[in-house]
This record gives structure tokens, sequence and C-alpha cells, in this order.
């Protein structure tokens, strides 16, 4: 069963006198469990998807459906609601908050939820993601990959239906982008949590179950099982797919 469902969206800009779709009629399915990389070209769509399928922008048009409750049908407390309590969100630049601890950053979307905090709970994640000797330090005193680590975390405490990530291994050397990708897989593996990807990289991707292929702000492939030698090829052809309208645009910068 598809606990991420999103269907027929659309997503104009307009802006300066002429529009822009970044997402053109886009329909998926994501199932509960899996592990999914989105991938394409600079300006297919790919972090529009993200925002709009996690509730942090709205799409022009179309629904999306997370746990059978349609985020697109409600209002905008409705939806700061659903943000909190049913998704999580892992951004390349970790935005954590600089003056709070480890732990603090941890059980902060507890607390904006009204939720109960377990200390324990948090502690035993913490541990579980090499952070257990790393409680009372702020983000300024730990690694990108640590930090990471940290909005991993925060993106777990509430055990969200969906777990989006933009870039989550963007500004980090290889060994901590790996500690980062090896980790959300076992969020799904041991968790059961479903996570969505944006990356640019052919070995992040590999990471996933399968992966997800955008262009022009539609779908146009996707592949199950991947390696990076495969993504590579596949993204080499995708960049193929795009439209006139997107080579016009880069013919122009
Ligand atoms: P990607 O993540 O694949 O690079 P984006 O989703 O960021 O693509 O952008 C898709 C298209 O929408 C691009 O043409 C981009 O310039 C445009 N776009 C994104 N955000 C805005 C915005 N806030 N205002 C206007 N255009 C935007």
């Amino acid at each position: 069963m598809d606990i991420l469902f999103v269907e027929d969206l659309r997503r104009v800009y307009a802006g300066g006198g002429n529009e822009i779709t970044a997402l053109d009629g886009l329909t998926a399915g994501f199932a509960a469990g899996t592990f999914t990389a989105v991938m394409g070209p600079s300006g297919s769509g790919k972090s529009t998807l993200l925002q709009c399928a996690a509730g942090l922008d709205r799409p022009t048009s179309g629904r999306v459906v997370i746990g059978g409750a349609e985020l697109t049908a409600t209002g905008e407390a409705a939806m700061t609601r659903f943000r909190r309590e049913r998704v999580g969100f892992v951004f390349q630049d970790f935005n954590l908050m600089p003056a709070l601890t480890v732990t603090q950053n941890v059980t902060l979307p507890l607390k904006l939820a009204g939720r109960k905090v377990d200390r324990r709970k948090v502690r035993d994640l913490l541990e579980r993601l090499g952070l257990g000797d790393r409680l009372g330090h702020v983000p300024g005193e730990l690694s990108g990959g640590q930090r990471q680590r940290v909005a991993i975390a925060r993106a777990l405490i509430t055990e969200p239906e969906v777990v989006f990530a933009d870039e989550p291994t963007g500004a980090l050397d290889t060994r901590g982008a790996r500690e980062v990708l090896e980790l959300l897989r076992a969020a799904v593996r041991d968790f059961g949590r479903t996570v969505v990807m944006v990356t640019h990289d052919p070995v992040a991707a590999a990471y996933a179950d399968a992966v997800l292929f955008l262009a022009d702000g539609r779908i146009v492939g996707r592949m199950d099982r991947p390696t990076a030698e495969r993504v590579a090829e596949r993204l080499a052809h995708v960049a193929d797919l795009a439209g006139p309208q997107r080579l016009t645009a880069a013919g122009a910068a």
C-alpha cells in the first residue's frame, strides 16, 4: 500500500511576466517501508516535489495523500500540524538550532507538537545514531556528518509516516555521506520508515530501493535495485529527455 501518493501535481510559479511550470501533472506512489531516490537535471522539479509532498509548499493543483489523509485538502493550520506530526524533513544544510544542544534539537519537534518527551527514547535513538557521547554539545562543536545525524534523529523522533531528505549528503565529505546514507537505509530496514530523498549523486541513489527520474516536472523513468553505474548511465539519457523549453533555457544561460 502507498503511504504517500501524489496525483497530477502541478506547481506553477508566476512572476516577472512569465510562468514557470516546476511540476507538470506529476503522479507517483511510494510504498510504506521503502527508500526512494529522486533524480533529474537541475530545474527538473525535484525540490518542488519534495516541498509539496511534505506540506512545506502548496501545489497549484493536484493532490498529496499521506497515510490516507489528503494534505492538500487542509487549511494552513492543519497543514502545519500535519507537517509536525506526520512527516520529517532532512535538509542539505542541516537546519539545526545553533544555540540548542543535540538533545534539545532532537526533542524540539515533540515539544512543538505538544507531545510528551520520553528522554530515554531520545537518548536511545541518539546512541543508535552514534551520538551518545554528544548529547550536551551544540551543533558548532560537531562535524558535518554528526550534524546531519542529529538532523536525522530530529526527523525520526516523531515516528513520521514519511521522511523527506533534500540532498542530505550535499554538504558532506565521502565518509560523512556514507554514514548518513547508511542511517537512512537503516531507518527503512530496521524502523520501517519510508524515505524519499532527492540527490544528484548516483552513489547516494544506489542506497535506495528505487530511483525516480524527473525531467521538466514529470516522471520520465524508474529504476528498481539501482547501482551507481546504471543510475549514472540512465541520468545521461534523462538529460536528453528534457524538452525544448529546457534546452532553450540552458542555451540562454
Ligand atoms: P530541482 O530541485 O530539480 O533543481 P526545482 O524544484 O528547484 O528543481 O525548480 C523547478 C523549476 O521551478 C525551476 O525552473 C526553478 O527555477 C523554478 N522555481 C523553483 N522555485 C521557484 C520560486 N520560488 N519562484 C520561481 N521559480 C521557482
